[in-house]
């Protein structure tokens, strides 16, 4: 069931996974950025577990508020003003009790808009919009197919998979790995892969 419970163990599983995945993040971006995204992420989704342990919280949009708030506040770099936005618009799409399937659409929908708005980047840059995009899309397939929200939420993850696969062979012309141009070719892109991880985590809080 995703509710507000779902919501806080999201943020709990999300903060053990960026931990975990810490290194991982930080290698892919002395690849081809400054080697700072394991820390930024990881710093910052500490301090949004802390926060949303025992702060007051009614719905999902309120917890993810909460997310988008400490964000904004404690990530240096793109990625905090990125996923900020991204929380902050999701919340605001995520006020129901419970989240059903296009509720589940919406939030990621929303998500997707709010990094786009920020970062202005399209489909193929090379960025985290390179995740986002097909999750929120098979999202809205899953959803017309008649999957159940938790389903929803599979078919977002293995497409942000593929998706953040897909930033390996291109050339990044947003954010600080395009200064790189044709070495930026054949990384995995350290955002996409940080969505992944994200999503990853909501999936597993819902099971
Ligand atoms: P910084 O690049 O400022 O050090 P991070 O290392 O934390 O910040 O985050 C880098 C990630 O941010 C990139 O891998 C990419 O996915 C994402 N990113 C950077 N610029 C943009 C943008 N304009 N739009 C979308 N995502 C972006
Ligand atoms: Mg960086
Ligand atoms: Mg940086």
């Amino acid at each position: 069931m995703l509710d507000v419970a779902w919501a806080r163990t999201w943020v709990q599983a999300a903060a053990v996974a960026v931990a975990d995945a810490k290194d991982e993040l930080t290698e892919l971006d002395r690849q081809i950025g400054d080697a700072d995204h394991g820390f930024n992420m990881d710093r910052g989704f500490q301090a949004a577990a802390a926060k949303v342990v025992d702060a007051p919280a009614e719905t999902v949009g309120d917890v993810l508020k909460l997310v988008a708030m400490t964000l904004m506040s404690t990530v240096g770099g793109a990625a905090g003003p990125l996923y900020g936005t991204a929380f902050l618009r999701a919340a605001k799409v995520t006020t129901a009790p419970e989240l059903g399937p296009d509720d589940v659409v919406a939030l990621l929908e929303a998500a997707l808009e709010g990094v786009v708005a920020r970062g202005k980047a399209a489909v193929g840059e090379k960025t985290m919009v390179d995740a986002w995009t097909p999750a929120a899309a098979a999202a809205a397939s899953a959803r017309d197919a008649g999957a159940d929200a938790v389903g929803v939420l599979e078919a977002a993850l293995r497409a942000a998979e593929e998706g953040a696969a897909s930033t390996v062979p291109l050339l990044a012309t947003k954010g600080r790995a395009s200064y790189l141009g044709e070495r930026s070719q054949g990384h995995l892109d350290p955002g996409a892969r940080s969505t992944v991880v994200l999503l990853a985590a909501a999936l597993e809080a819902a099971r």
